[in-house]
């Protein structure tokens, strides 16, 4: 039923507001009501907002988990314009993002909000020092790590403010970085400003993460603010990724979103620019974006796809991390992402003005094992991590692959049980592929099936003669191709052998039969596999992605392909028959073994 999800179908997302009541005797309320309606000109806090912004006027060191899109910005912003309680003076906002920064400081200044900015790209900074020594301080100052860290007039002003009670709080936004900016700026800000209340914020849902920061900025005595990280408005689409991927994004795009603003992750800078080209070609307004551009052209993109003259931006993951752009209607995943925490923080890019949007991840086996080869065979030049931050990764692209093969369970109770929240299925009120199928699964076992192609490919590689993966499904389909009776397939026992299966199903079980590794596919030029081909052979094309089709790649029989076709364990296969929506039946297989059914990883 989802197949034309009219705006009317969807979820009306209505602003989901805090109940106020028991803090309408606070002595700041009357403030805080006034300044979010005059100078912000909201109507009402969502949930958690209000609650920040009063622990905050309380002077206590705040946390806040929200979502991205979730407004953190005003939890900080709306107490440095009110005057009441702990609230005097300048409120310093430690922001790791240039572009973010320079967002956020022309939307104060359109609300006619004094700040200023040092970062980077201050060129005269004695006019801020100057504003910051005067009579009328600045509500806020954005600074960047950076100047926290290495200038000695920031810190000469911060003294000075701070001996006077004129530093109102510190504010670390997207406060996940620091893990990565390290300590050497943070700690000094407990130690040097004791007596100063910090904020934190982050999106990061990540516990682990959280105790980190807490720890590293020594907060005290802190409230905690976190709200479900449920994003009502996103629907979470799992495809199948087959050869014309680029061709089911180009017709998603053109059917569903057309002429709507969206991004395209790619897993390599070259795939970028790739598939930005291709989508060009077909007559879409899209721009690639990666680190390795010059950052002149990265900005000239941003504008562009900002103010809405390009469409879609085809980016690894450093495009994304701060911006807001409200209208963004789709985010499609062109490989597999790496972690379910990068996954949801790409996905969190759409729909922040809280219109419905779309979630695409077109995901293969083939990728899977990609990413799992390039954790362990770093390309040349690039270090290889610990043992242990290999097994961690891996485990990571598994919860991911997981996640993609279970075709049953909600996708938010899936997702956000990741992030260790419970969530209630009925509430995601049919927003995803799981829930919107109205057709039931179906279990099938296929243990014969599987071992007849173990054989065929047993038979044929044997034979020394060489065929792909497609032809292979062909001959057990019974297809009667040239290229089959030209060969005398046809002659082979397991020809036909599996024409009762529907061509959806037969193409999933030989991707079961992949990720299971009793198939693989090697290279004419290379021993040892494609992704061997890639990683040694031809390195540098590996930048490009993943090869979804490759001439050059062969059947073999699996690593484990012998062990199965003995093992007594049985093949089965989850699958709709047919689902009548537009995105192709999304379909996974699990391994039943005699102690249950082990789902996704296969082993
Ligand atoms: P975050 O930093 O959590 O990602 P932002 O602070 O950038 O989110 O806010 C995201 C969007 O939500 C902004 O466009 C902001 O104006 C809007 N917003 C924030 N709070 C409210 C509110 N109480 N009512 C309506 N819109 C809000
Ligand atoms: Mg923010
Ligand atoms: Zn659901």
């Amino acid at each position: 039923p989802n197949t034309n999800k009219s705006p009317a179908d969807v979820p009306k997302t209505t602003e989901i507001t805090s109940d106020h009541t028991r803090f309408a005797n606070s002595i700041y309320y009357a403030e805080i009501m006034r300044a979010l309606k005059r100078v912000f000109r909201l109507e009402s806090f969502r949930q958690n907002q209000l609650e920040a912004i009063l622990a905050a006027m309380d002077g206590r060191d705040v946390f806040v988990l929200m979502p991205t899109g979730g407004g953190k910005s005003l939890c900080y912003q709306l107490p440095a314009v009110c005057t009441g309680g702990s609230t005097k003076g300048v409120t310093v906002v430690i922001s790791p993002l240039l572009s973010l920064m320079t967002n956020q400081v022309s939307a104060l200044r359109e609300k006619n909000v004094d700040v200023l900015v040092w970062n980077s790209e201050t060129v005269d900074h004695k006019d801020i020092m100057r504003r910051l020594r005067g009579d009328t301080k600045p509500s806020l100052l954005y600074v960047s790590p950076e100047k926290v860290k290495d200038s000695g007039a920031l810190r000469s002003i911060f003294g000075e403010l701070y001996r006077t009670g004129e530093l109102a709080r510190f504010v670390v936004d997207e406060a996940h970085c620091i893990s990565t900016w390290g300590m050497i700026f943070v700690k000094p800000l407990r130690h040097e400003y004791a007596k100063v209340p910090i904020m934190a914020l982050t999106a990061t849902a990540n516990q682990i993460m959280v105790d980190d920061i807490k720890e590293r900025l020594k907060l005290k005595n802190t409230a905690f603010f976190k709200q479900s990280f449920n994003r009502v408005n996103l629907n979470y689409l799992i495809l199948d990724k087959k050869a014309k991927v680029l061709d089911d994004i180009f017709n998603f795009i053109r059917t569903k979103h057309y002429g709507e603003t969206g991004i395209i992750y790619c897993l390599g800078r070259e795939k970028c620019e790739k598939v930005a080209e291709q989508l060009r070609k077909k007559g879409l307004k899209a721009k690639h974006f990666h680190a390795h551009m010059a950052s002149a052209e990265k900005e000239q993109v941003l504008m562009e796809w900002q103010s809405d003259r390009i469409q879609i931006v085809v980016a690894t993951i450093a495009f994304g991390m701060g911006i807001d752009k409200p209208n963004v209607r789709f985010v499609i995943h062109h490989d597999l992402p790496k972690s379910l925490d990068g996954y949801y923080q790409e996905t969190g890019r759409a729909g922040r003005d809280q219109q419905p949007a779309d979630c695409v991840l077109f995901y293969s086996y083939r990728d899977y094992k990609i990413i799992v080869k390039m954790i362990n065979n770093p390309r040349n030049g690039e270090e290889m991590s610990t043992p242990e931050a290999r097994k961690r990764q891996e485990e990571q692209v598994r919860n991911v692959m997981a996640y993609c093969c279970n075709v049953s369970d909600c996708r938010r109770v899936q997702l956000l049980q990741f992030f260790n929240e419970k969530f209630d299925r009925r509430l995601c009120r049919k927003f995803c592929d799981n829930c919107s199928h109205s057709v039931d699964m179906n279990q099938q076992d296929l243990t014969e099936e599987s071992k007849a192609i173990i054989s065929l490919a047993h038979n044929i590689y044997s034979s020394g003669e060489k065929i792909t993966l497609d032809h292979c499904r062909a001959i057990f389909k019974g297809a009667d191709t040239a290229a089959v009776r030209e060969r005398n397939h046809n002659s082979l026992p397991q020809y036909g052998h599996g024409k009762h299966l529907d061509n959806d199903l037969l193409e999933q079980l030989f991707k079961r039969l992949c990720f299971l590794e009793a198939l693989d596919e090697e290279s004419t030029l290379s021993k040892g596999g494609w992704y061997v081909y890639y990683l040694k052979v031809r390195p540098s094309s590996m930048a490009v992605g993943f090869p979804e089709s490759h001439p050059n790649l062969y059947l073999k029989p699996g690593r484990r392909a012998t062990e199965i076709l003995n093992a007594k364990q049985r093949i089965t296969l989850f699958y709709r028959p047919k689902a009548p929506k537009l995105p192709k039946t999304a379909s996974s297989t699990s391994v039943t073994t005699k102690s249950g059914t082990a789902k996704g990883g296969g082993r």
